[in-house]
Protein backbone atom coordinates (compact mmCIF):
# COMPACT_ATOMS: atom_id res chain seq x y z
CA UNK A 1 0.00 0.00 0.00
CA UNK A 2 1.22 3.42 -0.94
CA UNK A 3 -0.84 6.70 0.78
CA UNK A 4 -4.06 4.05 0.35
CA UNK A 5 -3.44 2.73 -2.80
CA UNK A 6 -2.56 -1.18 -3.07
CA UNK A 7 0.74 -0.55 -5.25
CA UNK A 8 0.91 -4.52 -5.82
CA UNK A 9 -2.75 -3.46 -8.64
CA UNK A 10 -0.29 -1.14 -10.34
CA UNK A 11 3.06 -2.66 -10.17
CA UNK A 12 4.74 -4.57 -13.07
CA UNK A 13 7.18 -6.98 -13.39
CA UNK A 14 8.75 -8.55 -16.43
CA UNK A 15 10.96 -11.61 -16.48
CA UNK A 16 13.87 -11.78 -19.40
CA UNK A 17 15.43 -8.66 -20.71
CA UNK A 18 15.13 -10.35 -24.39
CA UNK A 19 12.84 -9.32 -27.36
CA UNK A 20 9.95 -9.91 -26.07
CA UNK A 21 10.11 -9.01 -22.64
CA UNK A 22 12.08 -5.22 -23.36
CA UNK A 23 9.30 -4.40 -26.04
CA UNK A 24 6.58 -5.58 -24.07
CA UNK A 25 7.66 -3.44 -20.96
CA UNK A 26 8.30 -0.33 -22.94
CA UNK A 27 4.75 -0.46 -24.29
CA UNK A 28 3.42 -0.99 -20.95
CA UNK A 29 5.49 1.31 -19.33
CA UNK A 30 4.34 4.13 -21.95
CA UNK A 31 0.63 2.67 -21.55
CA UNK A 32 0.78 3.12 -17.49
CA UNK A 33 2.02 6.31 -17.60
CA UNK A 34 -0.25 8.01 -20.20
CA UNK A 35 -3.32 6.75 -19.06
CA UNK A 36 -2.47 7.80 -15.19
CA UNK A 37 -3.65 11.74 -15.67
CA UNK A 38 -7.01 10.46 -16.37
CA UNK A 39 -7.05 9.08 -12.75
CA UNK A 40 -7.21 11.73 -10.48
CA UNK A 41 -6.22 9.49 -7.02
CA UNK A 42 -2.74 8.38 -8.58
CA UNK A 43 0.29 9.61 -9.39
CA UNK A 44 3.15 8.85 -11.55
CA UNK A 45 5.44 8.05 -8.44
CA UNK A 46 3.07 5.24 -7.39
CA UNK A 47 3.86 3.16 -10.98
CA UNK A 48 6.38 0.81 -10.52
CA UNK A 49 7.65 -1.10 -14.04
CA UNK A 50 10.27 -3.42 -13.28
CA UNK A 51 12.43 -5.44 -16.03
CA UNK A 52 14.37 -8.48 -14.71
CA UNK A 53 17.27 -10.03 -16.63
CA UNK A 54 19.81 -12.42 -15.57
CA UNK A 55 22.49 -11.14 -17.71
CA UNK A 56 24.70 -7.98 -17.41
CA UNK A 57 22.91 -6.05 -20.24
CA UNK A 58 19.27 -5.94 -21.76
CA UNK A 59 18.32 -7.48 -25.20
CA UNK A 60 21.56 -9.37 -25.67
CA UNK A 61 21.18 -10.52 -29.35
CA UNK A 62 21.95 -7.32 -29.97
CA UNK A 63 25.39 -6.29 -28.45
CA UNK A 64 26.02 -4.61 -25.03
CA UNK A 65 26.23 -0.97 -26.68
CA UNK A 66 22.37 -1.35 -28.20
CA UNK A 67 21.51 -2.99 -24.87
CA UNK A 68 22.86 -0.41 -22.91
CA UNK A 69 21.28 2.16 -24.85
CA UNK A 70 18.12 0.50 -24.82
CA UNK A 71 18.43 0.60 -20.84
CA UNK A 72 19.57 4.29 -20.63
CA UNK A 73 16.58 4.86 -22.70
CA UNK A 74 13.80 2.77 -20.34
CA UNK A 75 15.87 3.95 -17.05
CA UNK A 76 15.06 7.47 -18.26
CA UNK A 77 11.43 7.01 -18.70
CA UNK A 78 10.90 5.34 -15.75
CA UNK A 79 11.67 1.65 -16.22
CA UNK A 80 13.54 0.05 -13.03
CA UNK A 81 16.04 -2.68 -14.69
CA UNK A 82 17.32 -5.07 -12.53
CA UNK A 83 20.41 -7.01 -13.90
CA UNK A 84 21.76 -9.74 -13.34
CA UNK A 85 19.10 -10.94 -11.06
CA UNK A 86 16.35 -13.82 -11.83
CA UNK A 87 12.86 -14.41 -10.85
CA UNK A 88 13.23 -16.94 -8.02
CA UNK A 89 9.40 -17.10 -7.38
CA UNK A 90 6.08 -15.75 -8.04
CA UNK A 91 3.36 -15.27 -5.88
CA UNK A 92 -0.59 -13.67 -5.81
CA UNK A 93 1.16 -10.68 -4.62
CA UNK A 94 4.83 -10.38 -4.89
CA UNK A 95 7.24 -11.10 -7.02
CA UNK A 96 10.76 -12.86 -4.96
CA UNK A 97 14.17 -11.83 -6.86
CA UNK A 98 17.48 -13.86 -6.85
CA UNK A 99 18.49 -10.67 -4.77
CA UNK A 100 16.51 -11.38 -1.98
CA UNK A 101 14.06 -8.57 -2.63
CA UNK A 102 10.28 -8.81 -3.21
CA UNK A 103 8.62 -6.44 -5.34
CA UNK A 104 4.93 -6.21 -4.41
CA UNK A 105 2.75 -6.88 -7.72
CA UNK A 106 0.31 -9.14 -8.83
CA UNK A 107 0.69 -8.28 -12.82
CA UNK A 108 3.90 -10.77 -14.41
CA UNK A 109 5.07 -10.60 -17.52
CA UNK A 110 6.80 -14.59 -18.29
CA UNK A 111 9.39 -14.02 -21.42
CA UNK A 112 12.37 -16.28 -19.76
CA UNK A 113 12.57 -18.08 -23.05
CA UNK A 114 9.90 -20.50 -24.84
CA UNK A 115 10.16 -24.52 -24.53
CA UNK A 116 9.45 -26.96 -27.09
CA UNK A 117 5.70 -29.17 -27.64
CA UNK A 118 7.09 -31.91 -24.86
CA UNK A 119 6.58 -34.59 -28.28
CA UNK A 120 9.94 -33.82 -29.22
CA UNK A 121 11.33 -35.19 -26.34
CA UNK A 122 10.03 -38.35 -26.81
CA UNK A 123 11.24 -38.71 -30.53
CA UNK A 124 13.62 -41.58 -31.27
CA UNK A 125 16.19 -39.12 -33.13
CA UNK A 126 19.40 -37.57 -32.04
CA UNK A 127 18.53 -33.72 -29.91
CA UNK A 128 20.61 -30.91 -28.81
CA UNK A 129 19.51 -28.88 -26.69
CA UNK A 130 16.01 -30.31 -26.72
CA UNK A 131 16.19 -29.29 -30.53
CA UNK A 132 15.89 -32.15 -33.16
CA UNK A 133 19.45 -32.56 -35.15
CA UNK A 134 19.67 -32.41 -38.86
CA UNK A 135 21.96 -32.08 -41.74
CA UNK A 136 22.62 -29.45 -43.95
CA UNK A 137 19.69 -30.29 -45.93
CA UNK A 138 17.46 -30.51 -43.07
CA UNK A 139 16.88 -34.07 -43.01
CA UNK A 140 17.40 -36.27 -39.91
CA UNK A 141 20.61 -38.15 -40.64
CA UNK A 142 20.11 -41.73 -39.08
CA UNK A 143 16.38 -41.07 -40.66
CA UNK A 144 16.25 -40.71 -44.63
CA UNK A 145 12.90 -39.28 -45.56
CA UNK A 146 12.49 -37.65 -42.11
CA UNK A 147 13.05 -33.98 -42.31
CA UNK A 148 12.85 -31.07 -39.41
CA UNK A 149 12.37 -27.09 -39.39
CA UNK A 150 12.16 -23.81 -37.21
CA UNK A 151 12.18 -24.25 -33.79
CA UNK A 152 12.24 -27.39 -33.46
CA UNK A 153 15.35 -27.98 -35.32
CA UNK A 154 18.98 -27.35 -34.41
CA UNK A 155 20.79 -26.82 -37.57
CA UNK A 156 24.20 -26.15 -37.67
CA UNK A 157 25.16 -22.72 -39.55
CA UNK A 158 28.51 -23.92 -40.80
CA UNK A 159 29.72 -20.31 -41.16
CA UNK A 160 29.81 -19.69 -37.48
CA UNK A 161 29.70 -23.63 -36.72
CA UNK A 162 26.82 -22.80 -34.11
CA UNK A 163 23.03 -23.88 -34.73
CA UNK A 164 21.15 -21.51 -36.39
CA UNK A 165 18.66 -19.13 -34.25
CA UNK A 166 14.92 -20.03 -33.83
CA UNK A 167 13.87 -17.05 -35.42
CA UNK A 168 11.05 -16.83 -37.96
CA UNK A 169 13.55 -15.70 -40.79
CA UNK A 170 14.85 -18.65 -40.98
CA UNK A 171 11.96 -21.04 -39.98
CA UNK A 172 10.12 -19.53 -43.37
CA UNK A 173 13.81 -19.94 -45.36
CA UNK A 174 14.20 -23.29 -44.48
CA UNK A 175 10.79 -24.39 -45.11
CA UNK A 176 11.01 -23.30 -48.45
CA UNK A 177 15.13 -25.33 -48.96
CA UNK A 178 12.41 -28.65 -46.97
CA UNK A 179 10.23 -28.03 -49.98
CA UNK A 180 13.08 -28.15 -52.56
CA UNK A 181 14.77 -31.21 -50.75
CA UNK A 182 11.33 -33.29 -50.57
CA UNK A 183 11.21 -32.66 -54.14
CA UNK A 184 15.02 -33.57 -55.16
CA UNK A 185 14.27 -36.38 -52.76
CA UNK A 186 11.18 -37.86 -54.54
CA UNK A 187 11.97 -36.86 -57.74
CA UNK A 188 15.65 -37.32 -58.17
CA UNK A 189 17.44 -34.55 -57.86
CA UNK A 190 20.09 -32.41 -55.99
CA UNK A 191 19.46 -31.26 -52.54
CA UNK A 192 20.11 -27.84 -51.47
CA UNK A 193 22.08 -26.98 -48.17
CA UNK A 194 20.39 -24.87 -46.11
CA UNK A 195 22.36 -21.20 -45.75
CA UNK A 196 21.20 -18.65 -44.70
CA UNK A 197 22.41 -15.78 -42.57
CA UNK A 198 20.26 -13.29 -40.46
CA UNK A 199 19.61 -9.57 -42.22
CA UNK A 200 18.29 -8.28 -39.08
CA UNK A 201 17.24 -8.08 -35.86
CA UNK A 202 15.39 -4.69 -34.45
CA UNK A 203 13.46 -3.75 -31.07
CA UNK A 204 10.91 -0.77 -30.48
CA UNK A 205 11.57 0.70 -27.34
CA UNK A 206 8.45 2.96 -26.82
CA UNK A 207 8.54 6.41 -27.66
CA UNK A 208 9.00 5.99 -30.87
CA UNK A 209 12.66 4.96 -30.19
CA UNK A 210 13.97 1.89 -31.31
CA UNK A 211 17.15 -0.22 -31.86
CA UNK A 212 17.96 -2.35 -34.37
CA UNK A 213 20.78 -4.25 -36.53
CA UNK A 214 20.82 -5.01 -39.64
CA UNK A 215 23.16 -6.60 -41.83
CA UNK A 216 25.81 -5.65 -39.29
CA UNK A 217 25.27 -2.00 -38.93
CA UNK A 218 23.80 -0.72 -35.55
CA UNK A 219 21.21 1.95 -35.60
CA UNK A 220 19.11 3.55 -32.47
CA UNK A 221 16.64 6.00 -32.07
CA UNK A 222 13.52 7.14 -34.23
CA UNK A 223 15.48 6.02 -37.27
CA UNK A 224 15.66 2.43 -35.60
CA UNK A 225 11.83 2.71 -34.77
CA UNK A 226 10.74 3.81 -38.31
CA UNK A 227 12.76 1.00 -39.85
CA UNK A 228 11.13 -1.40 -36.94
CA UNK A 229 7.94 -0.27 -38.35
CA UNK A 230 8.41 -0.12 -42.06
CA UNK A 231 9.95 -3.93 -42.47
CA UNK A 232 7.28 -5.61 -39.83
CA UNK A 233 4.74 -3.77 -41.92
CA UNK A 234 6.31 -5.09 -45.49
CA UNK A 235 6.22 -8.55 -43.65
CA UNK A 236 2.19 -8.69 -43.04
CA UNK A 237 0.37 -10.40 -45.51
CA UNK A 238 -2.20 -9.47 -47.76
CA UNK A 239 -2.03 -5.69 -49.00
CA UNK A 240 -5.64 -5.16 -47.50
CA UNK A 241 -3.84 -5.77 -44.00
CA UNK A 242 -0.93 -3.28 -44.71
CA UNK A 243 -3.02 -0.66 -45.41
CA UNK A 244 -4.96 -1.25 -42.37
CA UNK A 245 -2.48 -1.35 -40.02
CA UNK A 246 -0.57 1.61 -41.79
CA UNK A 247 -3.52 3.95 -41.36
CA UNK A 248 -3.94 2.61 -37.53
CA UNK A 249 -0.20 3.03 -37.14
CA UNK A 250 -0.65 7.15 -38.77
CA UNK A 251 -3.84 7.81 -36.75
CA UNK A 252 -1.60 6.81 -33.79
CA UNK A 253 1.58 9.55 -34.72
CA UNK A 254 -1.42 11.96 -34.53
CA UNK A 255 -3.32 10.97 -31.31
CA UNK A 256 -2.93 9.56 -28.02
CA UNK A 257 -3.28 5.83 -26.74
CA UNK A 258 -6.88 5.04 -26.99
CA UNK A 259 -7.73 3.81 -23.10
CA UNK A 260 -11.30 2.76 -23.42
CA UNK A 261 -12.03 -0.33 -22.10
CA UNK A 262 -15.23 -2.67 -23.04
CA UNK A 263 -15.74 -4.39 -20.17
CA UNK A 264 -17.41 -8.21 -21.21
CA UNK A 265 -19.16 -8.20 -17.86
CA UNK A 266 -22.61 -10.35 -18.52
CA UNK A 267 -25.21 -11.29 -15.73
CA UNK A 268 -25.31 -14.67 -14.93
CA UNK A 269 -27.64 -16.39 -17.44
CA UNK A 270 -30.44 -18.64 -16.44
CA UNK A 271 -32.65 -20.88 -18.73
CA UNK A 272 -36.32 -21.28 -19.05
CA UNK A 273 -36.31 -24.50 -17.36
CA UNK A 274 -34.47 -23.32 -14.45
CA UNK A 275 -36.52 -20.22 -13.82
CA UNK A 276 -39.82 -22.74 -14.19
CA UNK A 277 -37.79 -24.88 -11.47
CA UNK A 278 -37.18 -21.85 -9.21
CA UNK A 279 -40.76 -20.46 -9.61
CA UNK A 280 -42.70 -23.78 -8.73
CA UNK A 281 -39.82 -23.90 -5.79
CA UNK A 282 -40.98 -20.61 -4.43
CA UNK A 283 -44.91 -21.20 -4.88
CA UNK A 284 -44.62 -24.83 -3.27
CA UNK A 285 -42.92 -22.99 -0.35
CA UNK A 286 -45.92 -20.36 0.13
C1 LIG B 1 7.01 -13.41 -28.27
C2 LIG B 1 7.79 -13.83 -29.48
C3 LIG B 1 8.22 -12.85 -30.39
C4 LIG B 1 8.93 -13.22 -31.53
N1 LIG B 1 9.33 -12.25 -32.40
C5 LIG B 1 10.01 -12.59 -33.50
C6 LIG B 1 10.42 -11.60 -34.43
O1 LIG B 1 10.18 -10.42 -34.23
N2 LIG B 1 11.12 -12.00 -35.54
C7 LIG B 1 11.40 -13.31 -35.77
O2 LIG B 1 12.03 -13.61 -36.80
N3 LIG B 1 11.02 -14.28 -34.92
C8 LIG B 1 10.34 -13.96 -33.79
N4 LIG B 1 9.94 -14.93 -32.91
C9 LIG B 1 10.28 -16.33 -33.19
C10 LIG B 1 9.31 -16.94 -34.21
O3 LIG B 1 7.98 -16.77 -33.76
C11 LIG B 1 9.61 -18.42 -34.37
O4 LIG B 1 10.97 -18.60 -34.65
C12 LIG B 1 8.80 -19.02 -35.52
O5 LIG B 1 7.43 -18.88 -35.28
C13 LIG B 1 9.15 -20.51 -35.66
O6 LIG B 1 8.29 -21.10 -36.60
P1 LIG B 1 7.91 -22.64 -36.45
O7 LIG B 1 7.05 -22.94 -37.62
O8 LIG B 1 9.14 -23.45 -36.25
O9 LIG B 1 7.11 -22.77 -35.08
P2 LIG B 1 5.71 -22.13 -34.68
O10 LIG B 1 5.47 -20.84 -35.38
O11 LIG B 1 5.69 -22.17 -33.18
O12 LIG B 1 4.65 -23.17 -35.26
C14 LIG B 1 4.52 -24.46 -34.72
C15 LIG B 1 3.09 -24.88 -34.96
O13 LIG B 1 2.98 -26.29 -34.69
C16 LIG B 1 1.78 -26.49 -33.98
N5 LIG B 1 1.92 -27.75 -33.21
C17 LIG B 1 2.51 -27.94 -32.01
N6 LIG B 1 2.41 -29.25 -31.66
C18 LIG B 1 1.78 -29.87 -32.65
C19 LIG B 1 1.38 -31.23 -32.87
N7 LIG B 1 1.62 -32.19 -31.99
N8 LIG B 1 0.73 -31.53 -34.02
C20 LIG B 1 0.48 -30.54 -34.94
N9 LIG B 1 0.82 -29.26 -34.78
C21 LIG B 1 1.46 -28.93 -33.66
C22 LIG B 1 1.66 -25.26 -33.09
O14 LIG B 1 0.32 -25.09 -32.68
C23 LIG B 1 2.11 -24.16 -34.05
O15 LIG B 1 1.05 -23.68 -34.82
C24 LIG B 1 9.22 -14.60 -31.77
C25 LIG B 1 8.78 -15.58 -30.86
C26 LIG B 1 8.08 -15.20 -29.71
C27 LIG B 1 7.62 -16.26 -28.74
Amino acid sequence: MCGGVPTELINVVAAGGGFAGTETIAGVNDFLRESIRFYPHLTEDLVRVVLVHPGDVILPELGPKLGAYAQKKLAERGVEIRVDTKVVQVEDDAVELSDGSRIPAQTVIWTAGTSLNPLVAKLPCKLDHGRIVTDEYLELPDWPGVWALGDCASVLDRKTGRPYPPTAQHAVRQGKTVAKNVYAAVRGGTKKPFSFSTLGLLAAIGRRTGVANILGVNFSGFIAWFLWRTIYLSKLPRFEKKVRVALDWTLDLLFTKDLVHFLDLRPPTVSHAEEEAHSSLVASRR
